[in-house]
């Protein structure tokens, strides 16, 4: 990295995150580009023989082999941990890479697991359906009980994992007092962040030890391509980086490029997507079908003050609601109009 860079980068780390979704991370080849470019190359090479030997074996910082490492996707990393608060990252092809990785790397056979009944589907088929074969357990617990999570963590479990808010019914983990919980039995504690991103939520600050991304949602944001994410301590990160350069689970240079313009905009998008659905949610509220609305934004839900202690902006993009029976509608069938 040139000195120049080098000192960009240290004035960063204490910017705000519009600037850091932006800057972070960039390091400038000699042709001085503004924006990142795409390095589309399976290998790289190199001068001679020796220095070659030096990056396999020793891993002297050369990229070597697109499994590996490749420029632009590093740049995504240092990007992304630069957000999350995280002191390292690693790239997965898609957000379930980036959570089989992480189950992969830490856990063994005889291992528990336990786990917010409220993830993502894929990620409870994961464990149902493959992680068992190989002896690992798993222990569900309801995510908004802590007293479930505290029952759950005084037996032995190697990792706890969730999401907050949930997918679709709206329920936060307490993300203080579950890492709380998992401190004081070294259990690894994930918390997958693919709804708030680091805009609205950092859970590295309340204490969770891993963040999981699923990039291709808000990181991307228009629904071009897949990626994921890890971000955490380079202790942890590093048998993650370790399952993907042999399992192969790596994201693309492309993909990489394209969620550094999709974190371009990710302050202002999800600051948008927040003021629309609290439009939207407010709207069903008032609507004479609609029994129940979840959504972090309104006042009314039942754990607000959890949510504006550890979300930096409360809402997000997502929110559901619960019809009346078609014979408590004021009309029967639904008659409502688009907003
Ligand atoms: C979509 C999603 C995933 C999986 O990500 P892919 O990129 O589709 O593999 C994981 N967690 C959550 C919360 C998701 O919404």
């Amino acid at each position: 990295m040139m000195d120049r860079d080098r000192r960009l980068q240290a004035l960063l780390s204490e910017m705000d995150l519009q600037t850091q979704a932006i800057r972070s991370g960039s390091e400038r080849s000699p042709e001085r580009e503004h924006s990142e470019p795409i390095f589309a190359t399976s290998s790289f090479v190199f001068p001679d023989a020796a220095v070659m030997a030096d990056a396999f074996i020793n891993d002297s910082g050369l990229s070597i082999y697109g499994r590996v490492d490749n420029p632009t996707v590093d740049v995504f990393c240092r990007r992304l941990a630069a957000l999350e608060g995280g002191e390292a990252c690693e790239a997965t092809a898609s957000g379930m890479g980036a959570v089989l990785a992480t189950l992969m790397a830490h856990c063994q056979a005889g291992d528990r697991v336990v786990m917010s009944s409220g993830v993502f589907g894929a990620t409870l088929t994961l464990m149902k359906k493959f992680f068992i074969k190989y002896g690992i357990h798993l222990d569900l617990v309801n995510p908004t009980d802590l007293d479930a999570w505290s029952r759950a963590l005084k037996t032995p479990a190697k990792l706890a994992y969730c999401e907050t808010p949930s997918n679709p019914m709206i329920e936060i983990v307490d993300i203080k007092a579950v890492s709380a919980l998992c401190r004081a039995n070294e259990t690894i504690f994930v918390v997958d962040n693919c709804f708030m991103t680091p805009v609205l939520q950092r859970p590295l600050d309340f204490g969770a030890d891993l963040v999981i991304h699923s990039a291709t949602k808000y990181l991307d944001g228009q629904g071009r391509v897949l990626g994921g994410a890890v971000v955490g301590s380079a202790e942890l990160i590093t048998p993650i980086t370790a399952f993907i350069r042999s399992g192969g689970v790596t994201m693309s240079a492309f993909n990489a490029w394209v969620f550094l313009k999709g974190l371009e905009t990710l302050d202002i998008r999800m600051q948008a997507h927040s003021g629309r659905a609290m439009e939207l949610a407010s709207w069903l509220l008032e609507q004479p079908e609609v029994s129940r609305v979840n959504y972090a934004g309104l006042t009314s839900h039942p754990q607000a003050e959890l949510i504006a202690s550890q979300m930096r902006t409360v809402g997000g993009g997502v929110l559901s609601f619960e019809l009346k029976r078609p014979t408590e509608r004021p009309h029967g069938a639904l008659s409502m109009q688009p907003v």
